[in-house]
């Protein structure tokens, strides 16, 4: 069995725990990353919502690490069906409308299921009332055939390959030819790099703004979090270990952490940033395949690792089975009176400053999307990892 120490354990690598990790380490602290695969932050579509109120120096200086713009006016961004809104931050590949004051945007319009560029146009040009206008393009050769049905993010990882990018910037300068003395923006779906910032090169070549549209379900954004993400902890010291954390302990001496694959991890205090349903941390355990279960022992969302001192919940309390006789319903889950629905709100119980509910004398916070009834916002989770690092500093 393998045994690692560390100062302070931050269990999940999303937004929220690599905000943690960070105002940790530059305290001084010694900080070892837990995480599983996927959360929330891998799947999000590059777009920051919630950091309401003042941004601190610290949240300008984590967006910036992770490669977001956050700019004064507030960004006015577009999404994949053309629809224009506003954000607090974007990926910097994301073309901003307030930033450019486009007069003319040209779109792509190319065979590819995932990208109707005349109903983007169409849309865009709805909401642009007059602002600007908006031209296609057709560009039947902008992507080979290979990459014509492959994922949005699978076409931006090939655009980081050197020959790769300069044959599709090639393409785009002949597509241009035609607007070059009266487009001024050229909006994209988003490709333009995984590692590399291929928007700002395309814009030097084309000499207009260039930019994507934000993301869909797991795309570029999140793929590029996790390039910026490895480099911050590589350059802060930070040490990561990949796997499933199984079960968590703590006392007044410290606290452990049991992995699927039998690696212990100790440590003296610790960060829960593991995120709700979409990271795996909630679920649905199976229900008793016996009918006429009693209420007690019908299923309700849980933690989906073991911590005695967690309780999972929302509303300051833990949830009740109900629905069907085996326990919480998924419909009850969505559907139901409340807003946000019990899937969003679910998660780990917290009082003052992210401490778990009841167990207030532990060295342990809680962060992000674990927290029942948090904003799910890619900047509600970075303020929380901050505060919640900042809370354990002071204990
Ligand atoms: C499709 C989509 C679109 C979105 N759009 C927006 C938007 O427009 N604007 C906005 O502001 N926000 C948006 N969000 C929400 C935002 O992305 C999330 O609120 C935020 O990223 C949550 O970050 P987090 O760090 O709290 O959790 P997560 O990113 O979910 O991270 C959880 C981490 O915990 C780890 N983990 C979980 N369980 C375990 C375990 N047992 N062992 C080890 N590791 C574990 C996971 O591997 C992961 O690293 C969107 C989210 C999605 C999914």
């Amino acid at each position: 069995m393998t045994v690692l120490d560390a100062e302070v354990i931050v269990l999940g690598a999303g937004v929220a725990g690599t905000a943690a990790a960070h105002v940790l380490t530059r305290a001084g602290k010694r900080v070892h990353v837990v995480h599983a695969s996927a959360g929330a932050t891998s799947l999000w579509n590059g777009l920051v919502d919630g950091l309401t109120g003042d941004v601190s120096a610290e949240e300008k200086e984590l967006l910036g690490v992770l490669g977001l713009t956050f700019a004064r006016p507030r960004p006015r961004v577009i999404n994949m069906f053309g629809m224009p809104r506003t954000a607090v931050a974007h990926d910097s590949a994301i073309l901003d409308l307030e930033a450019c004051r486009p007069k003319l945007i040209v779109v792509p319009t190319l065979p590819r299921p995932s990208w109707d560029g005349r109903a983007v146009s169409a849309m865009l040009e709805t909401y642009a009332k007059g602002d600007f206008d908006v031209r296609t393009v057709a560009a039947p050769k902008l992507l080979s055939p290979g990459e014509l049905s492959a994922p949005d993010g699978t076409v931006a990882l090939g655009l980081d390959d050197e020959a790769r990018f300069t044959a599709f910037s090639a393409e785009l300068e002949s597509l241009m030819e035609r607007w070059r003395n009266t487009a001024t923006a050229l909006l994209l779906p988003p490709w333009l790099g995984v590692s590399l910032a291929r928007a700002p090169r395309l814009a030097d070549t084309l000499a207009l703004s260039v930019g994507e549209v934000s993301c869909g379900l797991a795309g570029a954004a999140g793929m590029r979090f996790a390039v910026r993400r490895d480099l911050h902890f590589a350059k802060l010291g930070v040490t990561v270990t990949r796997g499933r954390c199984s079960a968590v302990s703590a006392a007044e001496s410290g606290i452990s952490l049991e992995l699927s694959d039998g690696t212990s991890l100790r440590g003296t205090a610790l960060v829960v940033a593991s995120g709700g349903f979409v990271s795996g941390a909630m679920e649905m355990p199976r229900s008793p395949a016996v009918s006429d279960v009693p209420v007690a022992q019908r299923s309700v969302p849980s933690l989906s690792f073991q911590a005695p001192f967690l309780r999972a919940g929302s509303g300051g309390s833990e949830v009740r089975a109900n629905g069907s006789v085996f326990g919480t319903t998924p419909e009850d889950l969505i559907h139901t009176m409340r807003s946000p629905s019990l899937l969003d709100a679910l998660g780990i119980l917290t009082g003052e400053r992210g401490s778990p509910l009841g167990a207030e004398g532990l060295r342990v916070t809680v962060a992000g999307d674990a927290v029942a009834d948090a904003p799910r916002t890619f900047g509600a989770a970075l303020r929380s990892g901050i505060r919640a690092a900042q809370a354990l500093l002071q204990r």
